[in-house]
């Protein structure tokens, strides 16, 4: 059971409604809902926001109507952002917190070479103990190149950032059997153990228009399942309790999603299976040992290298009798690599002008199966 209490790093959605109220941002419950993330943050759990209401707030601060063209409410998110940024630094700053603002596009957390940079500079700012505020940076994405909804949006970063829980906070208390609101029979689902077609089915049916804004139930279906793939549990509750991260850690009403593997597992998979090497890391034994048992590649081990690639793109990791060891994220580009390979780490940057640490880190590293020797 995933326990929301005990994760790690926690990804919470937060929807317009929650925040955006008619007179503007809803201070009310951002201060009572900072309270609850600040709580989770002093018990050492690292805690992302992916909040809505740019386009809302911005909508009322500019005077435009609810149906208004693409530009305009691009025009709404430019206006709103500001003030929705204002309103979380508001709310965060009296627990000690500060809100810093993540601005993604779907290439962000599709292309891999900047899917690294993001994801290593909301590391970082977890790693400082911020909280970033994460929105779709709907000035600069038209329609083809949306995300679309924060909830999708929300489970791309719980997977960029390897998040044991995504907490989706809606006006709905979970998933039911049916649409409670017309039928009495409907059954509030606590556990998914696993996103079946029969589920899926449920909310694409009665429950799909539940909830306001861009995301019904089906959306939220389609995040926990890219959640779940990438080992996150996913808890879908009310958002409108003024602590509602504390009600689930206290049983309140909620849906929890559980993931499909574990985060790490998840990643090594998707190193492993999805992507396409472009080069070639050929390595001497101490180094081929090294990455067996788990370590990084230093450029020190490497022989040569082979193909083209940029940084972020996966390389195959070979021995020197052709054997393939690993597959990996490697940190520089097929020119920088060829560079510096052979040197030791603090040779690095007199060569370069720049160091990215170890050629592939440890962590972006998945290790082939192993094959026994023949003869
Ligand atoms: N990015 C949009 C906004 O901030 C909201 C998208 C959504 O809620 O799904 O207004």
């Amino acid at each position: 059971m995933t326990d929301l209490a005990r994760a790690r790093r926690v990804v919470v959605k937060v929807g317009s409604a929650l925040v955006a109220g008619d007179e503007g941002a809803d201070s009310h419950w951002l201060a009572a809902f900072s309270a609850d993330a600040a709580r989770m943050r002093a018990r050492g759990q690292q805690v992302l926001v992916v909040s809505s209401g740019a386009v809302a707030l911005g909508r009322r601060r500019l005077g435009l109507a609810r149906r208004s063209s693409l530009p305009e409410k691009q025009a709404a998110a430019a206006a709103g952002q500001s003030a929705l940024m204002r309103a979380w630094e508001e709310a965060l700053e009296p627990h000690g917190l500060a809100a810093a603002q993540v601005l993604l596009t779907r290439d962000d957390t599709e292309v891999r070479r900047r899917w690294l940079n993001a994801r290593a500079t909301v590391e970082t700012l977890l790693g400082l103990g911020v909280v970033p505020v994460v929105n779709e940076n709907d000035t600069v994405a038209t329609e083809e190149i949306r995300v679309g909804d924060n909830d999708r949006l929300a489970a791309r970063v719980a997977q960029m950032i390897g998040a044991d829980a995504l907490v989706l906070l809606s006006d709905v208390d979970g998933l039911y059997t049916a649409d409670p609101r017309s039928n009495p029979d409907a059954r509030h689902l606590p556990v998914i153990e696993r996103l079946t077609p029969e589920i899926e089915a449920m909310a694409g049916g009665a429950n799909a228009a539940a909830g306001v804004g861009t995301g019904g139930m089906a959306t939220k279906l389609a995040a926990a399942r890219i959640a779940a793939a990438a080992g996150c549990a996913t808890f879908i509750t009310l958002g409108t309790r003024p602590s509602p991260l504390l009600a689930i850690e206290e049983g309140e009403r909620a849906t929890r999603i559980e993931p499909a593997i574990s985060p790490a597992a998840a990643y090594k998979a998707w190193i492993a299976g999805t992507l396409a090497p472009t080069g070639v890391l050929v390595v001497d034994q101490g180094a081929a040992a090294a990455v067996r048992r788990g370590k990084s590649l230093l450029a020190a081990g490497v022989r040569r290298i082979e193909g083209r690639f940029d940084k972020g793109d996966a390389v195959l990791i070979r021995d020197e009798a052709g054997l393939d060891i690993a597959r990996g994220l490697v940190r520089y580009e097929a020119e920088d690599a060829a560079r510096i390979v052979g040197l030791k780490s603090e040779a690095i940057e007199a060569a370069i002008g720049y160091t990215s640490g170890p050629l592939v880190h440890a962590d972006d590293l998945a290790l082939a199966p192993h094959r026994e020797p023949v003869g």
